[in-house]
């Protein structure tokens, strides 16, 4: 693993925000200022390929970066805009809650939840 790499892998581990290429190019700069855009996409894909970093869309937005390797469901609160890591509760399997096919084997899943979180008010 290059520096960069490790410098990009680092800040996905520490930020759990889901930040696009972008972001990560405006964080990593603060530790490495030589740095290139063209280099964040470069490490970010290797990540992705390694399996170390999943690719996340959604809707039309840039790709967001999630390194949490966990299964769970991306939950977008509606009001704040932000995406929240949501595990499954012990013992569920989502094999469980679809009517697939018997046989089915799952081998990827990105699921996505839309609503609302309760204020912390
Ligand atoms: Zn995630």
């Amino acid at each position: 693993m290059t520096k960069q790499r490790r410098e990009v892998y680092g800040l996905l581990l520490e930020d759990a925000s889901h930040p696009t290429a972008n972001d990560v190019f405006r964080k990593v700069q603060d530790r490495m200022p030589q740095i290139s855009l063209a280099t964040v996409y470069n490490c970010l894909e290797a990540l992705v390929t390694h399996g170390l970093v999943n690719q996340v869309n959604f809707d039309r937005e840039p790709s967001r970066y999630c390194a949490n390797l966990q299964e769970h469901v991306h939950f977008h609160d509606e009001a704040s805009g932000r995406i929240h890591d949501i595990e499954f509760k012990d013992g569920a399997d989502i094999m469980d809650f679809l009517n697939l096919p018997e046989g089915a084997e799952i081998t990827e899943m990105e699921l996505t939840i839309r609503g609302k979180l309760p204020s912390r008010d």
